[in-house]
């Protein structure tokens, strides 16, 4: 990846008081690479190459940098502008209800994202929303949100697929007003191609309600074409934003940087699996980081804060900070983390995880969990907060007194360093972020 070519370029010039253009250059050589290779649209990446440099050139090297870092921050710093700069939001009306019109190809995800989106705006804001079936076409779309509607608790106004979808739409802000519904998400029919049809019926139902937002929805799988899609649409409907699925794929970032350069629209929200909570709003520097692979440190961070109240965020924060975790934050984190979804999700997100040898012993499932804390509660005050004294008959002891195998008692221990490393390396990325500038 990006990462790791900079990273070796970044050897060659360390120590030198000023940017040189020289060193610039063999550095820009590589990030246009693994830009193009991301699927980034050529004269996006010319462009951008162009400014970096600009950018980068004779600059004077501040002193908590070294002069590659300088350029890697500049190149972040860009990236993070090309992406959009300002996370961007769903608009809200002055006069409920918003009403949000979702547009798209066949299979990109618009039913999924409508139930994720209305239980997001649910979920972080209070909202009420209502969602119409309004593709009539695809054998049972309205089915699909129906039953999207019952898992999730929330309403679905449909007509059957024998009225047509102006007529379903008006009708379904007619009936968010009476219900006082403060949303109404229109999910429309997609075709395999952008054809006429298509495109004259939903410029019909954008005359016919008014939407408030008209969200292009698009696979980031498609790379390019994820581009032709949303220039054509652009130019049809006139779209108000765009979100990009199956980031959680095979997918290296590229739509998401193209799509903003070339077309200008905002990317609102990301999809990152098919789950229903599996949505987040767009962060233009996070996903700046996470091309560059940095990780989502943020994002990971900001999870955690959310399940686990404030006050013990704070807590474990600092604890994380001057590594003072013990084996009795260990039994509660492992609480919070099943909260947070599963662990393998949130440790993908960890810069360089996937490298660490040792998070492959990291299992936390419910069944392990009560023999974890039978562990735990064997252990005296003494060694849950110095863990490195339990030696092999304090070891003994612990088995003995949980009732479970040695081997067990070895393996938690050795867990319990893994956790540590790893919240070892996230603080140091939290400090190197600080030190970089960037905001968090
Ligand atoms: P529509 O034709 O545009 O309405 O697309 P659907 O909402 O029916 O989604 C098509 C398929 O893509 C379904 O199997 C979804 O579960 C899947 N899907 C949608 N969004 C995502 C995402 O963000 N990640 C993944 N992995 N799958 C998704
Ligand atoms: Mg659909």
């Amino acid at each position: 990846g990006l990462a790791d070519r900079l990273q070796s370029t970044l050897q060659k010039i360390r120590g030198k008081g000023k940017v040189e253009e020289a060193d610039v250059k063999v550095m820009m050589r590589e990030v246009r690479l693994a830009l193009l290779e991301a699927d980034v649209n050529f004269k996006v990446v010319k462009d951008f190459i162009k400014k970096v440099s600009e950018r980068a050139v004779g600059q004077e090297v501040l002193k908590s940098l070294t002069p590659g870092q300088q350029v890697v921050k500049v190149v972040n710093e860009e990236l993070t502008a090309l992406l959009g700069g300002e996370q961007s939001k769903i608009a809200v009306s002055s006069r409920p209800p918003t009403v949000v019109m979702m547009v798209g190809l066949q299979g990109a995800g618009k039913t999924t994202t409508s139930g994720k989106l209305a239980n997001h705006l649910r979920k972080k804001q209070n909202k009420k929303p209502l969602m119409a079936a309004a593709d009539i076409y695809r054998p049972a779309a309205i089915k699909q949100l129906e039953t999207l509607g019952k898992q999730l608790d929330m309403p679905v106004f449909s007509l059957g697929d024998q009225i047509s979808p102006v007529e379903i739409a008006k009708q379904a802000v007619q009936k968010a007003k009476e219900d006082h519904n403060d949303y109404v998400f229109i999910d429309t029919a997609g075709r395999l191609h952008i054809d006429e049809n298509l495109m004259g019926e939903l410029k019909q139902v954008k005359e016919a309600v008014k939407p408030d937002e008209i969200l292009l929805v698009v696979d980031s799988m498609t790379g390019q074409d994820a581009v032709n899609v949303a220039e054509s649409f652009n130019e049809q409907l006139g779209l108000t934003g765009v979100i990009l699925t199956k980031l959680d794929g095979d997918t290296r970032g590229g739509a998401a940087l193209s799509i903003k350069a070339v077309t200008g629209l905002p990317i609102k929200f990301v999809g990152l699996g098919e789950k229903m909570d599996a949505i987040e709003p767009f962060h233009p520097d996070r996903m700046a980081s996470r091309i560059l692979g940095m990780g989502d440190v943020l994002t990971l961070i900001e999870k955690a804060q959310v399940t686990v109240d404030d006050e013990k965020a704070k807590e474990l924060q600092k604890k994380m900070r001057d590594m003072s975790f013990t084996f009795d934050d260990f039994l509660e984190q492992m609480g919070q983390v099943k909260k947070m979804g599963p662990l393998d999700e949130i440790l993908g997100m960890l810069p360089g995880a996937n490298k660490m040898k040792g998070l492959k012993n990291v299992q936390i499932d419910d069944k392990q969990i009560s023999h974890v804390e039978a562990i735990i509660q064997s252990m005296t005050k003494y060694e849950r907060e110095q863990p490195e004294v339990i030696n092999a008959s304090r070891k003994k002891r612990i088995a003995k007194g949980s009732g479970r195998p040695i081997q067990e008692v070895n393996r938690l221990l050795k867990q319990f360093e893994d956790m540590k490393k790893m919240m070892k390396q996230m603080s140091g990325m939290m400090k190197g972020k600080k030190k970089g500038g960037m905001k968090f």
